[in-house]
Protein backbone atom coordinates (compact mmCIF):
# COMPACT_ATOMS: atom_id res chain seq x y z
CA UNK A 1 0.00 0.00 0.00
CA UNK A 2 1.35 3.68 -1.04
CA UNK A 3 2.05 5.72 2.31
CA UNK A 4 -0.71 7.71 3.45
CA UNK A 5 0.12 11.88 4.06
CA UNK A 6 -1.17 13.56 6.66
CA UNK A 7 -0.27 17.49 6.36
CA UNK A 8 -0.04 19.59 9.67
CA UNK A 9 0.94 18.00 13.16
CA UNK A 10 -1.66 19.71 14.88
CA UNK A 11 -3.78 17.98 17.15
CA UNK A 12 -6.13 16.95 14.63
CA UNK A 13 -3.26 15.91 12.31
CA UNK A 14 -1.74 13.79 15.00
CA UNK A 15 -4.87 11.80 15.87
CA UNK A 16 -5.41 11.11 12.61
CA UNK A 17 -1.82 10.15 11.96
CA UNK A 18 -2.12 7.54 15.03
CA UNK A 19 -5.33 6.65 13.70
CA UNK A 20 -3.96 5.46 10.45
CA UNK A 21 -1.29 3.44 12.06
CA UNK A 22 -3.66 1.82 14.19
CA UNK A 23 -4.83 0.62 10.90
CA UNK A 24 -1.69 -0.48 10.17
CA UNK A 25 -0.83 2.14 7.07
CA UNK A 26 2.27 3.46 6.88
CA UNK A 27 2.21 7.49 7.55
CA UNK A 28 3.94 10.38 6.79
CA UNK A 29 3.30 13.65 8.63
CA UNK A 30 4.58 16.72 7.02
CA UNK A 31 4.55 20.13 9.10
CA UNK A 32 5.66 23.53 8.01
CA UNK A 33 7.18 23.88 11.84
CA UNK A 34 10.46 23.07 13.30
CA UNK A 35 10.45 20.13 15.53
CA UNK A 36 11.51 21.83 18.52
CA UNK A 37 8.14 24.61 17.81
CA UNK A 38 6.98 26.11 21.12
CA UNK A 39 2.83 26.03 20.57
CA UNK A 40 1.17 28.95 22.68
CA UNK A 41 -1.23 29.12 24.81
CA UNK A 42 -4.11 26.94 26.35
CA UNK A 43 -6.48 27.06 23.24
CA UNK A 44 -8.52 23.94 23.17
CA UNK A 45 -8.94 22.94 26.98
CA UNK A 46 -11.44 20.06 27.27
CA UNK A 47 -11.04 16.30 25.96
CA UNK A 48 -14.65 14.63 26.13
CA UNK A 49 -15.35 11.44 27.10
CA UNK A 50 -15.72 10.67 23.49
CA UNK A 51 -12.79 12.06 22.16
CA UNK A 52 -10.74 9.50 24.86
CA UNK A 53 -12.47 6.76 23.83
CA UNK A 54 -11.52 7.64 20.33
CA UNK A 55 -7.58 7.97 21.08
CA UNK A 56 -7.73 5.06 22.98
CA UNK A 57 -9.27 3.03 19.79
CA UNK A 58 -5.89 4.50 18.27
CA UNK A 59 -3.71 3.36 20.82
CA UNK A 60 -4.51 1.59 23.86
CA UNK A 61 -3.59 3.39 27.04
CA UNK A 62 -3.39 6.88 25.82
CA UNK A 63 -6.97 8.09 27.04
CA UNK A 64 -5.52 7.21 30.84
CA UNK A 65 -2.35 8.92 29.87
CA UNK A 66 -4.40 12.15 29.41
CA UNK A 67 -6.57 11.85 32.03
CA UNK A 68 -3.97 11.30 34.44
CA UNK A 69 -2.20 14.45 33.76
CA UNK A 70 -5.37 16.27 32.97
CA UNK A 71 -7.79 17.65 35.17
CA UNK A 72 -11.31 16.85 36.33
CA UNK A 73 -13.85 18.60 38.16
CA UNK A 74 -16.84 17.75 40.25
CA UNK A 75 -18.12 21.31 40.67
CA UNK A 76 -20.52 23.73 38.48
CA UNK A 77 -21.37 27.60 39.06
CA UNK A 78 -22.90 30.19 37.24
CA UNK A 79 -23.31 33.42 38.58
CA UNK A 80 -25.35 36.29 37.80
CA UNK A 81 -24.20 39.57 38.19
CA UNK A 82 -22.77 38.62 41.24
CA UNK A 83 -25.00 36.36 42.73
CA UNK A 84 -25.03 32.46 42.33
CA UNK A 85 -28.25 31.11 40.54
CA UNK A 86 -26.34 27.19 39.96
CA UNK A 87 -24.07 25.51 41.98
CA UNK A 88 -23.78 21.44 41.27
CA UNK A 89 -21.44 19.30 42.61
CA UNK A 90 -21.09 15.63 40.47
CA UNK A 91 -19.80 12.58 42.39
CA UNK A 92 -16.50 10.96 41.09
CA UNK A 93 -16.82 9.28 37.89
CA UNK A 94 -15.47 5.73 37.33
CA UNK A 95 -13.87 4.38 34.43
CA UNK A 96 -13.15 7.17 31.73
CA UNK A 97 -14.15 10.65 33.50
CA UNK A 98 -16.78 12.77 31.38
CA UNK A 99 -14.01 14.91 30.27
CA UNK A 100 -10.52 15.96 31.23
CA UNK A 101 -9.12 19.80 31.20
CA UNK A 102 -5.58 19.70 29.92
CA UNK A 103 -3.60 23.09 27.44
CA UNK A 104 -3.52 22.00 23.89
CA UNK A 105 -0.06 22.16 24.14
CA UNK A 106 -0.25 19.25 26.78
CA UNK A 107 -2.52 17.50 24.66
CA UNK A 108 -0.32 17.44 21.52
CA UNK A 109 2.35 16.20 23.72
CA UNK A 110 0.84 13.33 24.60
CA UNK A 111 -0.25 12.87 20.61
CA UNK A 112 2.89 13.26 19.77
CA UNK A 113 4.52 10.88 21.83
CA UNK A 114 1.79 7.93 20.82
CA UNK A 115 2.46 8.99 16.95
CA UNK A 116 6.51 8.09 17.99
CA UNK A 117 5.81 4.96 19.32
CA UNK A 118 3.20 4.11 16.95
CA UNK A 119 5.53 4.60 13.68
CA UNK A 120 4.66 7.42 12.03
CA UNK A 121 7.39 9.39 10.37
CA UNK A 122 7.48 12.89 10.99
CA UNK A 123 8.89 15.34 8.18
CA UNK A 124 9.41 18.79 10.27
CA UNK A 125 9.87 22.21 8.11
CA UNK A 126 7.94 20.73 5.42
CA UNK A 127 5.43 23.37 4.45
CA UNK A 128 3.45 22.39 1.73
CA UNK A 129 2.84 24.90 -1.08
CA UNK A 130 0.58 22.85 -4.11
CA UNK A 131 -1.36 19.69 -4.39
CA UNK A 132 -2.35 17.49 -7.29
CA UNK A 133 -4.76 15.26 -6.83
CA UNK A 134 -5.49 12.61 -9.53
CA UNK A 135 -7.69 9.17 -9.67
CA UNK A 136 -4.82 7.24 -8.35
CA UNK A 137 -3.21 9.32 -5.84
CA UNK A 138 -1.94 12.57 -4.66
CA UNK A 139 1.59 14.43 -4.69
CA UNK A 140 2.11 17.12 -2.33
CA UNK A 141 4.89 20.19 -3.46
CA UNK A 142 6.78 21.74 -0.56
CA UNK A 143 8.36 25.24 -0.91
CA UNK A 144 11.51 24.44 -1.29
CA UNK A 145 10.70 21.91 -4.29
CA UNK A 146 10.56 18.56 -2.55
CA UNK A 147 7.97 16.31 -3.57
CA UNK A 148 5.73 13.74 -1.56
CA UNK A 149 3.56 11.11 -3.41
CA UNK A 150 1.11 9.04 -1.34
CA UNK A 151 -2.17 6.93 -2.29
CA UNK A 152 -4.32 9.71 -0.01
CA UNK A 153 -3.92 12.60 1.91
CA UNK A 154 -5.42 13.87 4.95
CA UNK A 155 -5.42 17.68 4.96
CA UNK A 156 -5.26 19.17 8.62
CA UNK A 157 -3.28 21.98 8.11
CA UNK A 158 -5.45 24.42 10.20
CA UNK A 159 -7.85 27.56 9.05
CA UNK A 160 -5.71 28.80 6.30
CA UNK A 161 -5.56 25.13 5.07
CA UNK A 162 -2.89 25.82 1.44
CA UNK A 163 -4.71 22.26 0.67
CA UNK A 164 -8.11 23.64 0.76
CA UNK A 165 -6.93 26.40 -0.97
CA UNK A 166 -5.13 24.53 -3.68
CA UNK A 167 -8.41 22.45 -4.36
CA UNK A 168 -10.49 25.16 -4.77
CA UNK A 169 -13.08 24.76 -2.03
CA UNK A 170 -14.88 27.77 -0.56
CA UNK A 171 -15.39 27.95 3.54
CA UNK A 172 -19.06 29.20 3.66
CA UNK A 173 -20.63 30.78 6.83
CA UNK A 174 -20.29 33.46 8.40
CA UNK A 175 -18.04 35.53 11.26
CA UNK A 176 -19.84 37.51 14.59
CA UNK A 177 -19.15 40.90 15.51
CA UNK A 178 -16.68 41.35 18.68
CA UNK A 179 -14.29 39.64 20.50
CA UNK A 180 -13.39 37.51 23.35
CA UNK A 181 -10.12 38.13 25.13
CA UNK A 182 -8.80 34.17 26.37
CA UNK A 183 -6.11 34.68 29.26
CA UNK A 184 -4.22 31.79 30.88
CA UNK A 185 -2.60 32.01 34.50
CA UNK A 186 -0.50 30.25 36.42
CA UNK A 187 -1.87 29.12 39.66
CA UNK A 188 -0.15 30.41 42.81
CA UNK A 189 1.17 27.23 44.52
CA UNK A 190 -0.46 25.85 47.82
CA UNK A 191 -3.27 28.17 47.38
CA UNK A 192 -5.20 26.89 44.18
CA UNK A 193 -8.60 28.29 43.42
CA UNK A 194 -11.26 25.95 44.06
CA UNK A 195 -11.22 22.87 41.01
CA UNK A 196 -14.28 24.05 39.57
CA UNK A 197 -15.58 25.90 36.54
CA UNK A 198 -17.48 28.84 36.84
CA UNK A 199 -19.50 30.99 34.36
CA UNK A 200 -20.23 35.11 35.41
CA UNK A 201 -23.49 36.60 33.24
CA UNK A 202 -22.71 40.47 33.49
CA UNK A 203 -20.07 40.15 35.88
CA UNK A 204 -20.22 43.78 37.98
CA UNK A 205 -15.86 43.78 38.09
CA UNK A 206 -15.59 44.17 34.78
CA UNK A 207 -18.75 46.28 33.63
CA UNK A 208 -21.02 44.17 32.73
CA UNK A 209 -19.39 41.92 30.57
CA UNK A 210 -19.27 38.00 30.96
CA UNK A 211 -16.50 36.12 31.99
CA UNK A 212 -15.71 32.18 32.69
CA UNK A 213 -12.98 30.59 34.71
CA UNK A 214 -12.20 27.29 33.55
CA UNK A 215 -9.16 25.08 35.35
CA UNK A 216 -6.05 23.33 33.62
CA UNK A 217 -3.14 20.90 35.03
CA UNK A 218 -1.35 23.98 36.57
CA UNK A 219 -3.40 27.22 36.03
CA UNK A 220 -6.47 28.05 34.86
CA UNK A 221 -7.98 29.97 31.66
CA UNK A 222 -10.19 33.46 31.93
CA UNK A 223 -12.49 34.25 29.05
CA UNK A 224 -14.00 37.38 29.06
CA UNK A 225 -16.51 38.35 26.23
CA UNK A 226 -16.28 41.60 25.42
CA UNK A 227 -19.03 43.85 23.46
CA UNK A 228 -19.03 45.11 19.86
CA UNK A 229 -17.67 48.34 20.43
CA UNK A 230 -14.94 47.28 22.74
CA UNK A 231 -12.13 48.21 21.68
CA UNK A 232 -8.68 45.49 21.79
CA UNK A 233 -6.47 47.69 23.26
CA UNK A 234 -8.78 48.70 26.13
CA UNK A 235 -9.17 44.44 27.65
CA UNK A 236 -6.81 42.87 25.18
CA UNK A 237 -3.61 43.66 25.79
CA UNK A 238 -1.17 42.44 28.37
CA UNK A 239 -1.31 45.56 29.92
CA UNK A 240 -5.24 46.16 30.11
CA UNK A 241 -5.29 42.44 31.28
CA UNK A 242 -3.50 43.26 34.24
CA UNK A 243 -5.94 45.87 35.43
CA UNK A 244 -8.96 43.55 34.84
CA UNK A 245 -8.27 40.44 35.87
CA UNK A 246 -8.09 41.05 39.87
CA UNK A 247 -11.61 41.99 39.74
CA UNK A 248 -12.27 38.60 38.24
CA UNK A 249 -10.28 36.02 40.61
CA UNK A 250 -8.52 38.06 43.43
CA UNK A 251 -5.27 39.21 43.70
CA UNK A 252 -2.05 38.00 42.95
CA UNK A 253 -2.44 36.79 39.63
CA UNK A 254 -1.55 39.69 37.54
CA UNK A 255 2.22 38.77 37.88
CA UNK A 256 0.97 35.24 37.05
CA UNK A 257 -0.04 35.76 33.70
CA UNK A 258 1.40 32.99 31.12
CA UNK A 259 -0.48 34.04 27.73
CA UNK A 260 -2.71 36.31 26.58
CA UNK A 261 -4.86 36.17 23.27
CA UNK A 262 -7.80 37.85 21.66
CA UNK A 263 -10.16 35.99 18.82
CA UNK A 264 -13.28 36.43 16.85
CA UNK A 265 -16.01 34.19 16.18
CA UNK A 266 -16.11 32.10 12.79
CA UNK A 267 -18.92 29.83 11.70
CA UNK A 268 -17.73 28.39 8.90
CA UNK A 269 -17.88 25.00 7.17
CA UNK A 270 -16.41 24.02 3.83
CA UNK A 271 -18.33 23.49 0.62
CA UNK A 272 -16.66 19.76 0.40
CA UNK A 273 -14.72 17.66 2.86
CA UNK A 274 -13.06 16.09 -0.06
CA UNK A 275 -12.17 16.46 -3.74
CA UNK A 276 -13.75 15.05 -6.72
CA UNK A 277 -11.47 12.15 -7.17
CA UNK A 278 -11.67 11.08 -3.25
CA UNK A 279 -7.84 11.82 -2.77
CA UNK A 280 -8.03 14.54 -0.25
CA UNK A 281 -9.91 14.29 2.99
CA UNK A 282 -10.23 17.92 5.14
CA UNK A 283 -10.50 17.49 8.02
CA UNK A 284 -10.33 19.86 11.91
CA UNK A 285 -10.27 23.16 10.92
CA UNK A 286 -8.92 23.06 7.44
CA UNK A 287 -12.07 21.75 7.14
CA UNK A 288 -14.60 23.71 9.75
CA UNK A 289 -14.39 26.92 12.41
CA UNK A 290 -16.37 27.30 15.09
CA UNK A 291 -16.54 29.28 18.04
CA UNK A 292 -15.49 27.92 21.21
CA UNK A 293 -18.32 27.60 23.33
CA UNK A 294 -19.31 24.23 23.60
CA UNK A 295 -15.60 23.00 23.03
CA UNK A 296 -16.62 21.60 19.42
CA UNK A 297 -13.13 22.81 17.97
CA UNK A 298 -10.41 19.89 18.68
CA UNK A 299 -13.07 17.54 19.49
CA UNK A 300 -14.93 17.31 16.43
CA UNK A 301 -11.38 17.15 14.44
CA UNK A 302 -10.60 14.46 16.57
CA UNK A 303 -13.78 12.66 15.32
CA UNK A 304 -13.01 13.98 11.60
CA UNK A 305 -10.10 12.09 11.95
CA UNK A 306 -11.06 9.10 13.69
CA UNK A 307 -13.51 8.92 10.30
CA UNK A 308 -10.91 9.97 7.56
CA UNK A 309 -8.57 7.34 8.58
CA UNK A 310 -11.53 4.67 8.78
CA UNK A 311 -12.43 5.83 5.10
CA UNK A 312 -8.61 5.60 3.76
CA UNK A 313 -8.29 2.19 5.21
CA UNK A 314 -11.55 0.97 3.47
CA UNK A 315 -10.84 2.91 0.38
CA UNK A 316 -7.20 1.45 0.50
CA UNK A 317 -8.09 -2.27 0.55
CA UNK A 318 -9.32 -2.22 -2.40
CA UNK A 319 -7.77 0.08 -4.00
CA UNK A 320 -9.50 -0.69 -7.55
CA UNK A 321 -12.79 0.02 -6.10
CA UNK A 322 -11.67 3.61 -4.75
CA UNK A 323 -10.23 4.28 -7.96
CA UNK A 324 -13.41 3.13 -10.05
CA UNK A 325 -16.47 3.90 -7.49
CA UNK A 326 -14.61 7.97 -6.53
CA UNK A 327 -17.35 9.30 -5.63
CA UNK A 328 -19.65 6.68 -4.45
CA UNK A 329 -17.11 5.12 -1.72
CA UNK A 330 -15.63 4.85 1.15
CA UNK A 331 -14.23 8.75 1.33
CA UNK A 332 -17.53 10.16 -0.33
CA UNK A 333 -19.19 8.98 2.47
CA UNK A 334 -16.95 10.02 5.41
CA UNK A 335 -16.94 13.36 3.62
CA UNK A 336 -21.36 13.58 3.56
CA UNK A 337 -20.96 12.27 7.00
CA UNK A 338 -18.68 14.86 8.28
CA UNK A 339 -19.72 17.88 6.67
CA UNK A 340 -22.99 16.60 8.48
CA UNK A 341 -21.46 16.66 11.74
CA UNK A 342 -19.89 19.92 11.04
CA UNK A 343 -23.24 21.39 10.02
CA UNK A 344 -24.60 20.51 13.19
CA UNK A 345 -21.89 21.85 15.15
CA UNK A 346 -22.12 25.08 13.70
CA UNK A 347 -25.42 25.29 14.38
CA UNK A 348 -25.31 24.66 17.98
CA UNK A 349 -22.19 27.25 18.38
CA UNK A 350 -24.61 30.09 16.85
CA UNK A 351 -26.97 29.23 19.14
CA UNK A 352 -24.71 29.31 22.23
CA UNK A 353 -23.38 32.38 20.27
CA UNK A 354 -26.66 33.60 20.42
CA UNK A 355 -27.03 33.42 23.76
CA UNK A 356 -23.93 34.74 24.97
CA UNK A 357 -24.05 37.59 23.13
CA UNK A 358 -27.65 38.54 22.70
CA UNK A 359 -28.66 40.45 19.50
CA UNK A 360 -32.12 41.21 20.83
CA UNK A 361 -32.84 42.72 23.95
CA UNK A 362 -35.74 39.86 24.80
CA UNK A 363 -32.77 37.43 25.13
CA UNK A 364 -31.34 39.92 28.07
CA UNK A 365 -34.59 39.77 29.51
CA UNK A 366 -35.52 36.56 29.77
CA UNK A 367 -31.86 35.97 31.03
CA UNK A 368 -32.12 38.50 33.89
CA UNK A 369 -35.72 36.87 34.77
CA UNK A 370 -34.42 33.24 35.01
CA UNK A 371 -31.57 34.61 37.05
CA UNK A 372 -34.62 36.72 39.67
CA UNK A 373 -36.53 33.46 39.50
CA UNK A 374 -33.71 30.89 40.06
CA UNK A 375 -33.50 30.60 43.80
CA UNK A 376 -37.24 29.41 43.55
CA UNK A 377 -37.22 27.81 40.08
CA UNK A 378 -33.91 25.45 39.79
CA UNK A 379 -34.76 24.67 36.19
CA UNK A 380 -34.30 28.75 35.87
CA UNK A 381 -30.53 28.69 37.21
CA UNK A 382 -29.84 25.34 34.72
CA UNK A 383 -30.78 26.97 31.83
CA UNK A 384 -28.70 29.84 32.62
CA UNK A 385 -25.66 27.21 33.46
CA UNK A 386 -26.44 24.62 30.15
CA UNK A 387 -27.24 27.67 27.70
CA UNK A 388 -23.52 28.99 26.95
CA UNK A 389 -22.56 25.86 25.56
CA UNK A 390 -25.40 24.86 22.87
CA UNK A 391 -27.58 21.82 22.88
CA UNK A 392 -26.13 18.54 23.45
CA UNK A 393 -26.79 15.69 21.68
CA UNK A 394 -29.24 15.66 18.65
CA UNK A 395 -26.39 15.72 16.22
CA UNK A 396 -27.27 13.35 12.47
CA UNK A 397 -26.98 10.06 13.11
CA UNK A 398 -24.16 10.36 10.00
CA UNK A 399 -22.14 12.07 12.60
CA UNK A 400 -21.95 8.83 14.63
CA UNK A 401 -21.46 10.60 18.07
CA UNK A 402 -22.05 14.43 19.48
CA UNK A 403 -19.35 15.94 17.54
C1 LIG B 1 -7.37 31.61 21.26
C2 LIG B 1 -7.93 30.27 20.90
C3 LIG B 1 -8.77 29.63 21.79
C4 LIG B 1 -9.33 28.41 21.46
N1 LIG B 1 -10.15 27.82 22.36
C5 LIG B 1 -10.70 26.64 22.05
C6 LIG B 1 -11.56 25.98 22.99
O1 LIG B 1 -11.79 26.47 24.08
N2 LIG B 1 -12.09 24.77 22.63
C7 LIG B 1 -11.83 24.20 21.40
O2 LIG B 1 -12.32 23.09 21.13
N3 LIG B 1 -11.02 24.80 20.52
C8 LIG B 1 -10.47 26.00 20.82
N4 LIG B 1 -9.64 26.60 19.92
C9 LIG B 1 -9.48 25.98 18.62
C10 LIG B 1 -8.45 24.89 18.65
O3 LIG B 1 -7.20 25.44 19.00
C11 LIG B 1 -8.45 24.26 17.27
O4 LIG B 1 -9.71 23.63 17.12
C12 LIG B 1 -7.38 23.26 17.02
O5 LIG B 1 -6.09 23.80 17.15
C13 LIG B 1 -7.54 22.76 15.60
O6 LIG B 1 -6.60 21.79 15.37
P1 LIG B 1 -6.10 21.44 13.91
O7 LIG B 1 -5.12 20.32 14.12
O8 LIG B 1 -7.24 21.29 12.99
O9 LIG B 1 -5.36 22.76 13.40
P2 LIG B 1 -4.06 23.49 14.00
O10 LIG B 1 -3.95 23.30 15.46
O11 LIG B 1 -4.13 24.89 13.48
O12 LIG B 1 -2.85 22.71 13.32
C14 LIG B 1 -2.52 22.89 11.95
C15 LIG B 1 -1.08 22.47 11.75
O13 LIG B 1 -0.79 22.49 10.38
C16 LIG B 1 0.45 23.13 10.17
N5 LIG B 1 0.41 23.69 8.81
C17 LIG B 1 -0.35 24.73 8.39
N6 LIG B 1 -0.15 24.94 7.08
C18 LIG B 1 0.73 24.01 6.66
C19 LIG B 1 1.32 23.71 5.40
N7 LIG B 1 1.01 24.42 4.31
N8 LIG B 1 2.18 22.68 5.31
C20 LIG B 1 2.49 21.94 6.41
N9 LIG B 1 1.96 22.20 7.64
C21 LIG B 1 1.09 23.20 7.76
C22 LIG B 1 0.51 24.18 11.27
O14 LIG B 1 1.85 24.60 11.51
C23 LIG B 1 -0.09 23.41 12.43
O15 LIG B 1 0.88 22.66 13.12
C24 LIG B 1 -9.05 27.80 20.22
C25 LIG B 1 -8.17 28.43 19.33
C26 LIG B 1 -7.61 29.63 19.66
C27 LIG B 1 -6.67 30.30 18.67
Amino acid sequence: MNQVLVVGAGPVGLSAALALRAHGLPVLLLEADPRDRERPGSRALFVHRETLRLLDGMRPGLADEITSYGRTWQTRRTLYRGREVYSRTYPPSTGTPPFTSLRQVDTERFLRAACERAGVEFVWDARVTDVQSTATGVRLTGEDGRVWSGGFAIAADGARSTLRHGLGIAMEGSHGEGFHVVVDVADIPGAELPLERVFHYEHPGVGGRSVMRVPFTGGFQVDLQCRDDDRQEVYGSEEAVRRWLPSVVGDGYAERILWVSTYRFLRKVAASFTDPHGRVLLVGEAAHLFPPFGARGMNSGIADAAAAADAVAAAAADAVAAAADGAAGAVARFAEARRAAALFNSAAAGEALDHLRPRRRIVRIKQRAAAALAPVLPQCGSWLEHAPYGPRGGAPVAAGGTY
